[in-house]
C-alpha cells in the first residue's frame, strides 16, 4: 500500500511526456509504472502534464539592503514561488569579509527562512574577502553551501571583489568543489550619479560593462580551471561575445544564468510615466539585445528569477539613486519561459540547477527515490493570469508589454510527497533547509 498514487498524468521523465503513475511513499517517489497499485490517497492527472517541482537558483527574499527591507517575506514568497510550481528557491547569505562573520550571517538567514513553505537552501555571499578566501571558501563547504557569490561592482558600498581574490576563489572552487556566482558588471564603467533619472539606468549600468567582465572573468576562469557561474545575464550581445571568444567554457566551466525579464521586456519600459516599476540591475536592454538573448538560449543554462519584489509606493522616487532595485516574478516565470521554451523552460529550472548546486538527482527530476517534488499542470489554455500571491502590489507581468496569456496553469504542487497546492487551494506545507 502506498501512502499517494498521482494516476494517469503526462509526466515528463527523460525529456519527453509520458502517461503513467507516480507512487510514492512518505517524501520520496516510490515507484513510476504503468500498473495501478493500492493506495491511501490517489489523485486523478488524466488529461494533465506532470513536471518536476521547479528549481529557482535566484532568489531574495526579506532583502534587508540597510534603507528597505524587499516586501516579499519567506512566507509570501514561498507561496508565490509555489503558485509558479517552484518548490526549492536558494536565497542569498547577507555578505560577508571575514570567517569570523559567517556563522552568525548563516543562522540569520536560515532563521528567517523557517516559515518558509517549500524548500530553499543558500548561497554564500562575500564582499571583498582579502586574505580571507581560503578560510571562507572552506567553511562554507563544511556548512553544505555548494556555492559562493561575489561582486564585481559596488566598490562604493565595500562589495566589490577585486581581481586578486577571483583568481584565488576560482581555484578553490576547482580544488574544493563548490560553484563561484558572479554579478558581473565593470566597476569603473558603471555607477548611478545623483542627478540621474529612471531613464538613466540604461547607461549607468550598461551593456558594454557586462561584457567587458564576462570577457575578463572568462580568461580567468580559462587560466585556473575554475568553475563560474554568471547570474542574471541581460544581454545576448554578452553571451555572443563570450561564444565568439570562449566557445570552449560555455556550460563547462563558465555557466550562464539569465532572468524572464530580459526575454520578456526591454529598455522601452523605462519611458513609461511609472517606468521605476521596472528597475532592476542589470537593466533591461534593448529589442536587438533581447532578440539576441533568445536566439542564444542555448548556451543559457538556468533561468533565476532574481525575484527582489516590493511596493510601488517604495519604487516611485524622482532619482534614480533613491529606488530599490529589483522585481518580484517567481510566479510567473514558469509560466513565461514555457511559452517561450517549451520544454526547454523545465530542463533549466529543473534538473540543470539541480546539478549545478548539489540538488541532483534529490530533486529537479522525476525519477524513482528521487524527492516526490511534483507540478501537476492544466494545459488547454489560454489563461490569462491576473493577480498573484506575492506580497507586492504590482506585477510587471501582468501590465503593457509584460501582459501575457499562457498555454498552461498550475493546479496542483507536492513538496516531499505532500500537497501544498491541491487543485489551485493553498494547503500550505513545512519548507526545509537542504544545508
Ligand atoms: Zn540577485
Amino acid at each position: 500500500m502506498h501512502d499517494l498514487g498521482i494516476m494517469n498524468g503526462m509526466a515528463y521523465i527523460d525529456r519527453s511526456f509520458q502517461k503513467v503513475n507516480i507512487y510514492i511513499d512518505d517524501d520520496k517517489i516510490r515507484c513510476i509504472g504503468s500498473e495501478v497499485k493500492p493506495c491511501r490517497k490517489t489523485y486523478n492527472a488524466e488529461g494533465k502534464r506532470i513536471i518536476p517541482g521547479l528549481i529557482d537558483p535566484h532568489v531574495h527574499f526579506e532583502l534587508d539592503t540597510g534603507n528597505i527591507v524587499s516586501c516579499d517575506d519567506f512566507y509570501s514568497g514561498s507561496v508565490s514561488a509555489a503558485f509558479g510550481g517552484i518548490t526549492t528557491f536558494i536565497d542569498f547569505l547577507d555578505p560577508v569579509s571575514k570567517s569570523s562573520d559567517f556563522e552568525s550571517a548563516l543562522e540569520k538567514r536560515k532563521k528567517l527562512a523557517e516559515k518558509s513553505i517549500v524548500d530553499y537552501k543558500f548561497h554564500a555571499t562575500l564582499a571583498n574577502p582579502v586574505g580571507q578566501t581560503r578560510e571562507l571558501a572552506g567553511i562554507a563547504k563544511s556548512k553544505g553551501l555548494d556555492s559562493i557569490k561575489i561582486f564585481t561592482t559596488y566598490s562604493e558600498s565595500g562589495r566589490r571583489t577585486y581581481e586578486r581574490e577571483i583568481r584565488e576563489l576560482l581555484g578553490l572552487s576547482k580544488e574544493l568543489g563548490f560553484t563561484l556566482l558572479v554579478h558581473a558588471e565593470n566597476d569603473n564603467m558603471v555607477g548611478v550619479l545623483p542627478g540621474h533619472k529612471v531613464w538613466d539606468i540604461t547607461s549607468a549600468r550598461n551593456e558594454e560593462a557586462e561584457i567587458s567582465e564576462a570577457l575578463s572573468l572568462a580568461g580567468m576562469v580559462e587560466e585556473t580551471g575554475g568553475n563560474l557561474y554568471m547570474v542574471h545575464v541581460s544581454s545576448g550581445h554578452t553571451i555572443q561575445a563570450l561564444s565568439i571568444r570562449y566557445p570552449h567554457l560555455l556550460g563547462k566551466g563558465f555557466h550562464i544564468e539569465s532572468c524572464p525579464h530580459y526575454f520578456f521586456l526591454n529598455l522601452h519600459e523605462y519611458d513609461r510615466e511609472d517606468g521605476y516599476l521596472f528597475t532592476m540591475v542589470p537593466p533591461l536592454r534593448s529589442h536587438r539585445s533581447q532578440g539576441l538573448l533568445l536566439n542564444n538560449v542555448e548556451l543559457v543554462e538556468t533561468i533565476g528569477t532574481d525575484h527582489c519584489a516590493y511596493m510601488k509606493k517604495d519604487k516611485e522616487k524622482e532619482n534614480l539613486k533613491d529606488i530599490p532595485m529589483g522585481v518580484g516574478s517567481i510566479e510567473y516565470s514558469f509560466l513565461a519561459m514555457y511559452g517561450l521554451l517549451g520544454n526547454g523552460a523545465i530542463d533549466r529550472m529543473s534538473e540543470n540547477p539541480a546539478k549545478l548546486f548539489g540538488l541532483y538527482p534529490k530533486k529537479g527530476v522525476i525519477k524513482e527515490e528521487s524527492d516526490a517534488d511534483l507540478v501537476i499542470l492544466d494545459d488547454d489554455g489560454p489563461y490569462l493570469k491576473t493577480e498573484d500571491h506575492s506580497a507586492s502590489d504590482y506585477s510587471i507581468y501582468t501590465q503593457g508589454a509584460g501582459a501575457f496569456a499562457s498555454m498552461i496553469k498550475v493546479v496542483s504542487v507536492i513538496s516531499r510527497g505532500h500537497f501544498v497546492i491541491e487543485n489551485e487551494e493553498l494547503k500550505g506545507g513545512n519548507g526545509k533547509c537542504l544545508l
